[in-house]
């Protein structure tokens, strides 16, 4: 009679305590959620933990302008913003190219930290090197100094979905996302979205929570034209369009309102001049260097010994172009602390071109330079469950936006260099979108009801069980949290 009446204290203390464990820390979510999809193989899908789990896409226009929004007609940037939120200043990674960009997106990494440290980069310890146009983009080694927040979701049980971003066709860290599309530029917008919309409606076990989508443009036909130029107004106005069609097909799915959307990029655009250029042959033999990645950071490899001979060449040959040894670049771009990150770095000045020689054809945008300048700033808006609305903010850092992307999806962030607090004003004042097996109606009336019935045992208690009764029973409580604090120390 008596251990019966020692089990069920235990439980009921058990259900106390995880009553006043649970609700407190969000990063619990990650915990439940992996409950949800516990079952496998057992069957019995769904039930409370499938109900609505939050649902987050992350689109990125290849070097969509901050501004560009402005200079022609935009309809469905604008009902974004008056549907939700829009930031006007993004100061993104340094260097403000493609890869280390994406990468920072979704890892809030800068990219000394994250290992994508440029387009092109040379990795002493492996002795490879590495060009967003080639093969090497599919060694996992170059990618593994991070992980990205599709794995980090799966891992979590989550499903990620990702047409196209930069990595996401990579196994890293042993791990493909849930559902992707093998990088293809000829693959249309259309197709990436309908694909996307499919694995978001899919039936529930098989549904992605978490969405990637990456498109080429602005970013190409700023480079061929200019930012400038009158020709780009007809690109942007394509690409307010291809927003709109893809709000509409979210709208067609059932998807629109439940669904957080954020509209993104990883760099802006500038123009160049025929007049700005820095030819490097004029200063410096070839012979001395390795040309790793180029203009406007370009970063060399000087042979050996031969640092000093090179930096002394260069420095001070054009007031438009800054020369640093690699521990003299400024702490506050974030760039110095990583093997990838060559000896010397010459960045030139905005709208300044850093060749060899003239020899190579010329483009008329480009982007790469410092990440202070507002040329280079990325769009930013979002809207959603978890979003206020009509909500204008002034300024955040790009990687701000894992944690906060973490905290839609209910995911414990792993260490990085954002801050949810800098960015939680963009977040609706209500409850955030219920995270998986969240904490509705039901779990609140089950804990009031747990804590009642605790309250009556505790009085049964006192009068049944003696002061020495109670040593045993302390002791046995603790065993029986210790399995459920080490499953949540693995998330
Ligand atoms: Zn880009």
């Amino acid at each position: 009679m008596r251990s019966r009446l020692l089990s069920r204290a235990h439980c009921y203390l058990f259900c106390l305590w995880a009553l006043l464990a649970s609700p407190v820390r969000p990063q619990h979510a990650g915990h439940n959620r992996r409950k949800d999809h516990g079952g496998g193989g057992g069957g019995g899908g769904g039930g409370e933990g499938a109900v609505d789990r939050p649902k987050l896409l992350l689109l990125s226009f290849d070097g969509f302008r901050w501004d560009y929004v402005d200079r022609v007609p935009t309809p469905n940037f604008r009902a974004l913003k008056r549907e939700g939120v829009k930031v006007k200043v993004v100061e993104n990674a340094y260097i403000t190219k493609t890869f280390p960009n994406h990468y920072s997106l979704v890892t809030g990494l800068y990219a000394e930290t994250h290992g994508i440290v440029a387009n092109e980069m040379f990795d002493p310890a492996l002795n490879r090197s590495f060009s967003m146009e080639t093969d090497s983009v599919y060694d996992p080694r170059w990618w593994e100094e991070a992980v990205p927040l599709w794995v980090t979701n799966q891992r979590a049980g989550g499903r990620s979905g990702a047409a196209m971003w930069p990595g996401s066709d990579v196994k890293i860290h042993g791990v493909y996302p849930t559902r992707y599309l093998p990088y293809n530029a000829s693959v249309p917008f259309a197709a990436r979205v309908a694909q996307l919309v499919r694995w978001f409606t899919a039936p529930d076990p098989e549904a992605v929570d978490f969405g990637v989508l990456y498109w080429e443009e602005p970013d190409e036909s700023g480079h061929n034209l200019g930012p400038e130029s009158s020709l780009m107004d007809v690109v942007i106005v394509d690409i307010d369009e291809k927003l709109g069609f893809l709000c509409n097909e979210l709208k067609k799915a059932g998807l629109y309102e439940r669904l957080n959307l954020i509209v993104t990029s990883d760099h802006g655009m500038t123009q160049l001049s025929a007049d700005k250029i820095i030819e490097l042959d004029q200063y410096v033999s070839r012979e001395l260097y390795t040309w790793v990645d180029k203009s406007p950071v370009v970063a060399l490899l000087p042979k050996d010994g031969r640092l000093e001979e090179v930096y002394s060449a260069l420095l001070g040959v054009n007031p438009h172009l800054s020369v640093y040894k690699k521990e003299d670049i400024p702490e506050h771009l974030h760039y110095s602390h990583n093997a990838r990150i060559m000896p010397l770095l010459l960045e030139a000045q905005e709208g300044w071109t850093i060749v060899q020689n003239r020899s190579g054809p010329m483009m008329l945008g480009n982007h790469g330079y410092s990440n202070t300048l507002p040329s280079m700033h990325p769009v930013f808006l979002a809207r959603g469950p978890a979003f206020r609305q009509d909500y204008v903010k002034e300024t955040m850092r790009s990687v701000d936006l894992y944690p906060l992307m973490c905290h839609i999806l209910g995911l414990r962030p792993l260490p990085n260099n954002g801050s949810l607090a800098r960015v939680q004003d963009l977040l609706s004042a209500g409850p955030s979108p219920s995270p998986p097996g969240g904490y509705g109606y039901a779990p609140a009336v089950g804990s009031v009801l747990g804590a009642l019935m605790v309250l009556g045992f505790l009085l049964v208690f006192v009068r049944q069980v003696t002061l020495k009764q109670l040593r045993p029973l302390a002791v046995r409580s603790r065993e029986m949290s210790q399995p459920l604090l080490q499953e949540d120390l693995h998330l």
